[in-house]
């Protein structure tokens, strides 16, 4: 089996170690036996449907939002993102990435930037800084992860959140809760990076992507997962 995971922006939205989230992916599939090619979606080059089987959007500063948000809507990426995600590819978006995928983005200088429409959310910077450890309980159960930005994310009517917070700030508008989730899409705002030391939701977004390429359920191959836990544990003990 072979799998293409979609790098969006990675030259321009990676900020706090957030390509360690591509690595994760790549070598959990690896270690299945499954190759892994990454694609990076970026200014100047073109996306169309099918051209991924998995998406990865990181953080970033407000000045590279700008240049994305105005891309995503002038290439077309951002439609393509939504058209993919709506037939069931999976995707990850981190914190500057995550907000753009909502309805739009309103930084703290200069006009509101528009978002893909793909989270029932917004973004309005705010005067907080909201940074340090966080930890949800979620389907995956807990999550743990870093968090660093002034966005304040309101969860519309009928929008789910990734998780309800259990230490740290997470959306931080939309209070007690952590991201947001629609169909295989993830948004959230723990960099960390996040997937290494939290394999159950590095192991769905796998499962989600092999399931809808190759058309069928899919169990993955049980992964000694000995040193990620300890790391996922011990964190959760230290910063809980
Ligand atoms: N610029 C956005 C904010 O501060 C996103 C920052 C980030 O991606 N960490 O909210």
């Amino acid at each position: 089996m072979k799998l293409v995971i979609g790098y969006l922006y990675g030259d321009l939205m990676n900020i706090y170690g957030d390509t360690g989230n591509i690595i994760a992916l790549k070598k959990r599939a690896e270690w299945r036996g499954i190759k892994v090619i990454i694609k990076m979606f970026t200014i100047g080059n073109e996306m169309k449907k099918g051209m991924a089987d998995i998406y990865f959007f990181g953080g970033g500063q407000d000045q590279a939002q700008e240049l994305v948000a105005r891309d995503l809507v002038v290439s077309g990426k951002g439609k393509v993102i939504k058209s993919e995600v709506e037939r069931g590819v999976p995707l990850l978006s981190v914190c500057g990435g995550y907000q753009l995928l909502g309805d739009y983005y309103k930084p703290h200088k200069g006009p509101k930037l528009p978002g893909v429409g793909l989270f029932p959310a917004y973004t309005v910077a705010s005067h907080d800084r909201m940074i340090g450890n966080i930890i949800i309980e979620s389907m995956f159960g807990k999550l743990i992860g870093f968090e660093n930005h002034s966005g304040k994310t309101y969860l519309k009517k009928g929008a789910l959140p990734l998780g309800m917070i259990v230490k740290g700030f997470g959306n931080g508008g939309t209070v007690q809760t952590e991201g947001c989730i629609y169909k295989n899409a993830v948004g959230t705002y723990m960099h960390g990076s996040l997937l290494p030391k939290n394999p159950k939701l590095a192991d769905w977004l796998l499962k989600k992507a092999l399931e809808v390429k190759y058309g069928k359920e899919l169990e993955l191959k049980q992964l000694d997962d000995t040193l990620e836990l300890q790391a996922h544990y011990k964190a959760i003990q230290k910063f809980g």
